[in-house]
């Protein structure tokens, strides 16, 4: 960790005002600061102005309209974790947030900040000297990608716990930007570049998620793996929402996280609707699941094994919540 760097510090009281902060030069959005300061004190992120979106209090509330759910960016992870109505109505939002970190960085980490918060690599995410002792890499200040020398893409991984139970929910995202707001599924945040991974222009910025109410019938959970039980990034983690009836699928969604540079909504699960439970379905959705994840050497965990445990617990989920009474 070294000493942070000079930069002047903003507390916008609205949106208008944060989106004209941030279109200016080296300024960056600071929320729970859970995930930018640290990197700043790697030495990963040198902004010149920090734009803290605490203050906008329209940002921070939870709003249901019917069994519908607007969230403001600044809600704080432990507060979605707490909310009972979270809990007992969209219980893979629940499940996802307890899961992030500790319960010290979840009474300050908030929706907006895990949705953009960075992607990792065991190459990157190290201390400035130790980055230096290796030459950098493509993602900052080097010309190699440490993981696939020969290419000129960085696969550092997505790895937030939020994005995968909300794509499978059918999320869409608000996204502020200069005089104007404009919203967009989740999907479309996100870009498959490990190096820049949002899709957001100088000045935009998330300002809620909004979840539709969830089909009739649906269940819904999300699970990860990690190397630590108690604090720690997925490995791979998955989120399932599905409406079963005798053992027989009505719908399927699969969304995943830590395999891929961007949260991932496994495609061609609607091949499964009116399918029996069983064996040849399980087998099928592994092999969909392995086909579609791209894990690389970005943790201390073999690739291989992330992309056996991302198949094995989309399956998992859909056995226990389909055949689930
Ligand atoms: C020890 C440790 C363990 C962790 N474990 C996990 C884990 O298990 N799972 C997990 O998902 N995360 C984990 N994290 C990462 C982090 O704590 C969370 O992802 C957290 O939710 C980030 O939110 P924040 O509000 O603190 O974001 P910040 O750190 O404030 O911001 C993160 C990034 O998002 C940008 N940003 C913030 N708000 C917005 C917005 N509204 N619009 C656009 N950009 C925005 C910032 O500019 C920054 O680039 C861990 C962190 C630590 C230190
Ligand atoms: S994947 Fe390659 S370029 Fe990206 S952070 Fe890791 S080593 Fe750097």
């Amino acid at each position: 960790m070294q000493v942070l760097t000079d930069f002047v510090l903003r507390h916008p009281a609205s949106i208008a005002e944060a989106a004209e902060l941030l279109a200016g030069p080296g300024a960056r959005a600071l929320a729970g600061g859970t995930d930018l300061i640290a990197n700043m004190r790697h030495g990963l992120e040198r902004p010149k102005m920090l734009v803290d979106l605490s203050a906008i209090a329209e940002m921070g509330a939870l709003r249901w309209a019917g069994a519908g759910v607007t969230i403001g960016a600044n809600v704080t992870i432990a507060c979605l974790a707490r909310d009972t109505r979270i809990i007992g109505e969209l219980p893979a939002v629940a499940q996802a947030a307890r899961s992030i970190a500790g319960p010290g960085h979840r009474s300050a980490a908030t929706v907006g900040g895990n949705l953009c918060l960075d992607t990792r690599c065991v190459y990157y995410n190290q201390s400035e000297a130790w980055r230096r002792s290796n030459g950098y890499c493509l993602k900052r200040m080097g010309d190699v990608c440490h993981v696939a020398p020969q290419g000129k893409h960085c696969h550092a991984a997505y790895s937030g716990d939020l994005a995968p139970a909300l794509l499978s929910l059918d999320a869409e995202v608000e996204i502020a930007m200069p005089r104007s707001t404009r919203r967009a599924p989740l999907a479309e945040l996100y870009r498959d570049d490990g190096a820049r991974h949002l899709n957001l222009e100088r000045g935009e910025f998330v300002t809620a998620v909004h979840l539709p109410a969830p089909l009739p019938g649906t269940r819904m959970a999300y699970r990860k793996s990690r190397a630590r039980g108690a604090i720690d990034f997925p490995l791979a983690g998955v989120a399932v929402a599905l409406a079963a009836s005798a053992g027989r699928i009505e719908f399927l969604r699969v969304a995943l996280t830590g395999t891929n540079t961007r949260p991932l909504l496994v495609d061609g699960t609607r091949e499964f609707s009116g399918q029996m439970i069983g064996g040849a379905l399980l087998e099928k959705l592994g092999k969909l699941v392995q086909n579609q994840v791209s894990p690389m050497r970005t943790t201390v965990t073999a690739s291989n094994y992330r992309r056996q445990v991302a198949s094995a617990l989309a399956q998992r989920l859909v056995k226990e919540l389909g055949l689930a009474t």
